[in-house]
């Protein structure tokens, strides 16, 4: 069952990024079965003629649909790579320009990156899946518009402050997804982790995304927080250790991918 959540984890983070993939899918396959109806309507005619035609077109549709799903291949099995040290700000200002094509105009993104932020030890293509999810559902939170705010922040942890956040003493990494949305009430604010859990009308929320962003944070050693008020919005917050081995990894980037340390 492990696994299985896994993968279907997997499998939302890469429908979500390629939604659009799946809307030409759909289309190559009406193309594929429009040429099978026509290739069977002329057999039945008993007649010949633009048989070749509709077999390659067909054909053709059905190699491109074949690439798609070579690349959406390609891309799930990125999701399984290895920790590196990253400092997660040189990914944001890119990230956040995916963000906007995929809100559209009538939300704001916004990025506030902290100075001088400490490395962290984390899996790039799974820490943007977290937090394209976390946009997602910000996106979905605020359906006349609004802003999303990224920030990130460094984060020494006493005792007592780690205590309270379910973590041990030490320096984290803190990257926060704000919204202006509706907000979550307190009864489901208990459940948002949840898999499957979702007040998304069928067929357009599974319930898996913030169950992913919180197994993410976990495989990562961190944790993943919540705030939120009705009616004026959400924080969702990943806290992930920072990595005291800043310096191997700068050298590491200098080395052959098969030479640096994992
Ligand atoms: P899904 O988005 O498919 O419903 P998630 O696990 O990502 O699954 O979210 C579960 C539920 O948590 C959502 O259906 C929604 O009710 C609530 N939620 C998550 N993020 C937000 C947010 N930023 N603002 C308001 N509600 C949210």
């Amino acid at each position: 069952a492990e696994a299985a959540l896994r993968q279907a984890q997997k499998m939302e983070a890469v429908g979500q990024l390629t939604g659009g993939l799946a809307h030409d899918f759909n289309n190559l396959l009406a193309g594929i079965s429009g040429s099978f109806e026509m290739i069977d309507r002329r057999l039945k005619q008993g007649r010949s003629a633009d048989i070749d035609r509709y077999l390659s077109a067909g054909l053709g549709a059905a190699q491109r649909a074949a690439a798609l799903t070579h690349r959406l291949l390609a891309f799930s099995r990125r999701q399984t790579l290895s920790p590196r040290s990253l400092r997660i700000n040189t990914l944001l200002p890119e990230f956040a320009d995916l963000v906007r094509r995929t809100v559209g105009p009538s939300v704001a993104v916004q990025l506030h990156l902290a100075d001088d932020l400490w490395p962290t030890l984390v899996d790039a293509n799974q820490l943007e899946n977290a937090l394209l999810n976390l946009c997602i559902n910000a996106r979905d939170a605020m359906p006349s518009g609004g802003t999303i705010a990224i920030a990130t922040l460094n984060l020494p942890l006493d005792e007592e402050q780690a205590l309270a956040r379910g973590l041990d003493a030490g320096d984290y990494v803190a990257i926060t997804v704000s919204d202006t949305g509706v907000g979550i009430p307190q009864d489901d604010l208990e459940r948002v982790f949840e898999p499957f859990f979702t007040t998304k009308p069928l067929g357009s929320g599974t319930g898996l995304g913030l169950s992913m962003v919180y197994g993410f944070a976990k495989q990562s050693h961190g944790i993943v927080r919540i705030r939120s008020t009705v009616g004026q919005g959400t924080d969702v917050r990943i806290y992930l250790p920072r990595n005291h081995v800043a310096e191997e990894a700068v050298t590491s980037e200098r080395l052959p991918p098969e030479m640096q340390p994992n």
